[in-house]
């Protein structure tokens, strides 16, 4: 840290990122990415045609994306904003909705940038306990004063509220605003899209970076009354006007022509995931009822810390959050069939089983 930076970044602990290592071929299942290519419709679309436009700046409105994302959720194009990844949408959602006033609330355990962003903005942030089988209790959240911050499913337990238990929170919350962050809900939750007409107290988040295999291209999108994509718009536009480049914006579009090909990817990681945790359980590991592409599991046999740290040597990497009441814990993305017996094999081997 140099003498420059301001005091009130010196005590940020920032977000940090699953492992990227480059050390080794890792079968790789510790950042919740798609084991699949975005579509060849993708591919085709991001041609030379296309990169050698790139000595002109992106369209800042992303018109045709907004329209086209606006007419696959059944909502208006002045209902989507769209950002540098779901995590931007997060960002820009605490910059607007949250302030000395009005602070944040998520529950404990949950998606590790909540926090993250609450301290890099100086709000003021409660975090809710999740209840002992890693539920959430929605009366929790009901009549707030804070911005409700619930990724639905939740990461890293994997477990999903249904849209009527989401209703009853906006409806205790009309002066509040509730943040839904949708990036794992095409795996098996039910979104909270349907909800935006009549509360416009709603902010439903998603993402290209799992169920349409994009995170690389960084993409994300929010789903909201058109007053709230007005706010959002206007710290966009007071911060990186341009924040999708060209490339995405291409490819977000073309994607959106090849539903098929990623509902059928959801199908089959669902599938695999139902095939990994019935083999988990097997081996007797303890799993909560994931709707998401990663599983959340731990085995009295071996703590958390050194089944990531075993799997690691033997080339396979998971997540280990090592975060207060989940130590035990690892969160395991789904991957192909492929990807997943290894990982099995594995497991069994460092188990002696
Ligand atoms: N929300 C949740 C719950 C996540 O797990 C992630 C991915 N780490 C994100 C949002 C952010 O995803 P992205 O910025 O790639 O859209």
């Amino acid at each position: 840290m140099s003498r420059f930076l301001s005091d009130r970044f010196s005590s940020l602990e920032t977000y940090v990122p699953g492992e990227q290592p480059k050390d080794m071929e890792y079968v790789k299942l510790n950042t919740n990415e798609s084991p699949f290519p975005p579509s060849p419709k993708v591919l085709e679309r991001l041609n030379e045609q296309e990169i050698a436009k790139l000595n002109l700046y992106p369209q800042p409105e992303g018109a045709v994306l907004s329209e086209k994302l606006a007419q696959t959720y059944g909502v208006e194009r002045e209902n989507v904003f769209l950002a540098n990844g779901s995590d931007e949408v997060l960002s820009f959602a605490f910059m607007a909705f949250c302030d000395s006033d009005t602070g944040a609330a998520f529950p404990d355990i949950s998606y590790g940038f909540y926090p993250v962003f609450a301290q890099l903005y100086g709000i003021d942030y409660s975090e809710k306990p999740l209840c002992d089988d890693f539920t959430i209790d929605i009366n929790d959240y009901f009549s707030q004063n804070r911005t409700i911050f619930i990724a639905n499913p939740n990461a890293p337990t994997g477990l999903a509220l249904t849209r009527d238990q989401i209703e009853k929170i906006l409806q205790t919350n009309p002066d509040n605003i509730v943040v839904i962050d949708e990036a794992y809900v095409d795996f098996g939750g039910e979104t909270a899209i349907p909800l935006i007409k009549r509360y416009p107290n709603l902010l439903v988040v998603q993402t290209y970076s799992k169920s349409r295999s994009m995170a690389g291209a960084r993409l994300g999108y929010g789903i909201a009354d058109a007053e709230i994509i007005e706010d959002l718009n206007k710290i966009k536009f007071s911060t990186n006007p341009y924040n999708i480049n060209r490339l995405t914006m291409a490819a977000g579009e073309a994607a959106l022509d090849d539903a098929e090909y990623y509902a059928s990817n959801c199908r089959e990681i669902i599938r695999v995931r139902e095939y990994t945790a019935e083999k988990l359980r097997e081996l007797g590991f303890e799993l909560t009822d994931s709707k998401a592409n990663f599983l959340f599991a731990k085995t009295s046999k071996m703590h958390g810390s050194e089944l990531y740290k075993r799997l690691k040597e033997k080339g396979v990497l998971i997540r280990y959050l090592g975060k207060k009441r989940i130590e035990d814990y690892v969160r395991i993305t789904i991957g192909t069939q492929e990807q997943m017996d290894i990982l099995l094999c594995a497991i069994k081997e460092i188990l002696g089983v």
